[in-house]
């Protein structure tokens, strides 16, 4: 039996093919490298009523996933989110039929955890004994944990102002932590200096493979989760973009391996960004191909303050491919919707994730999102992970006082 059925690597940018059993970066283009399959054999050797017996946890994909061998698997028990009905609050913004995947309950706290679990093992394999990253927060709290639990050392840079949580998160696990007074743009210039110098092994975003293709699960547990259909709509929240990425490519090879239907149309995938950092907003609306860096960026939607992602052609591509749409949201709106959805539904979202919701919003009110369609709105992480995003002023008694009603 094929555990996976991973064939070689490619550059979407200029189509240079590389061997997969290789440690590899970037293209020597500079572009990012795409993860193949050989998905004629796997269509014919793998149904999809095989997958139904399996653990829930992204691994019950494995053929789909590049790792070759279950021994090197490093796994939390991560995957398989529920897809939750959200009828409250889809009702409030007039969608009849909203659903929220939540990556809130994932080890780790966000979904950074999938990229991790699938690149920190794919690295394992291929012989990685160190790598470092710079990160906004939560991909650096997943990898230092991940990299802890496959006993690779791992060395993190971020911005004095991420999640103090992510911080701790990286200490807690052993890895070699260090803040920088700037953003992840800032922090990525320090990691490819100790990349350079010290010949570390590189886990930024998009700079190695296999990152994607963990993300990637969640296009396929979508699948799998409507049935082995799509919904109309998938709202995602970007700053790197690899989550967006990675689901159009998950729903890709599953029409490529008739595990969807081919003619089926594909989601209309939705790039959500803050107003304080939209570069992808913005190229989109200029209908440019790549994004410009976007200077002074600033959100409390820490995970997507990405002012230039290495991916965004990749994105832009992805939005174009499924008539999809790109929009930003102000600080202001998102934590709206943060309130409305734990009073609405009992979900205390990440900020992110309420940034979707907002924009969910914004598109059924300009009827971009019509009348009966399904709309998925991915909550990309836990909202106790930014406990200061909700300011409470509470009342407090004397033991001798009574409560007023
Ligand atoms: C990293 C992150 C994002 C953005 O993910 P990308 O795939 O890099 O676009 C969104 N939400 C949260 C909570 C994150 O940590
Ligand atoms: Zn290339």
């Amino acid at each position: 039996m094929t555990y996976s059925y991973l064939s070689h690597l490619h550059c979407p940018k200029c189509g240079t093919e590389y061997d997969a059993s290789q440690l590899h970066q970037l293209c020597v283009c500079g572009a990012p490298l795409l993860v193949d399959y050989d998905l004629e054999r796997l269509a014919s050797e793998v149904k999809r009523e095989d997958i139904a017996a399996r653990r829930p946890d992204l691994w019950r994909y494995h053929e789909l996933l590049p790792v070759q061998s279950e021994a090197n698997v490093v796994s939390l028990g991560e995957g398989m989110t529920p897809l939750l009905p959200v009828p409250a609050l889809g009702e409030n913004m007039g969608i009849e039929h909203l659903y929220m995947k939540d990556e809130g309950i994932i080890p780790t706290g966000s979904f950074k955890a999938r990229g991790a679990a699938v690149g920190v093992s794919r690295a394992k394999e291929l012989g990685v004994t160190e790598l470092a990253m710079p990160t906004n927060g939560n991909a650096g709290a997943a990898w230092a944990l991940y990299a802890a639990r496959a006993g690779i050392r791992a060395t993190i840079v971020m911005p004095v102002d991420a999640p103090k949580i992510t911080r701790n998160e990286c200490a807690v696990s052993g890895a070699n932590l260090v803040l920088v007074d700037g953003l992840i743009s800032d922090a990525g210039k320090i990691v490819g200096r100790a990349v350079q110098e010290f010949g570390l092994f590189d886990a930024s975003t998009l700079k190695e493979p296999y990152r994607i293709e963990g993300k990637k699960t969640m296009g396929l547990e979508l699948a799998e989760q409507f049935g082995w259909d799509v919904p109309d709509v998938i709202l995602y929240p970007t700053g790197g973009g690899v989550g967006l990425i990675g689901i159009h490519k998950a729903l890709k090879e599953l029409q490529a391996i008739g595990w969807i239907p081919a003619e089926r149309r594909l989601p209309r995938l939705v790039a959500v960004q803050a107003e304080g950092c939209a570069p992808i907003v913005k190229a989109w609306e200029e209908g440019r191909e790549e994004s410009e860096f976007f200077p002074n960026s600033e959100t409390i939607a820490f995970g997507i303050n990405v002012p230039k992602a290495l991916g965004d052609f990749l994105v832009l591509q992805a939005l174009r491919e499924t008539d999809g749409c790109a929009i930003a949201i102000g600080d202001e709106a998102l934590l709206r919707e943060q309130e409305n959805a734990a009073r609405l539904e009992g979900a205390f979202v990440c900020p992110e994730g309420a940034a979707v919701f907002a924009a969910a919003r914004a598109l059924r009110a300009s009827g971009w999102i019509a009348d009966g369609e399904r709309v998925v709105a991915l909550n990309t992480g836990a909202g106790i992970k930014y406990p200061d995003t909700v300011s409470a002023e509470v009342p407090v008694l004397q033991p001798e006082d009574s409560l007023k009603r």
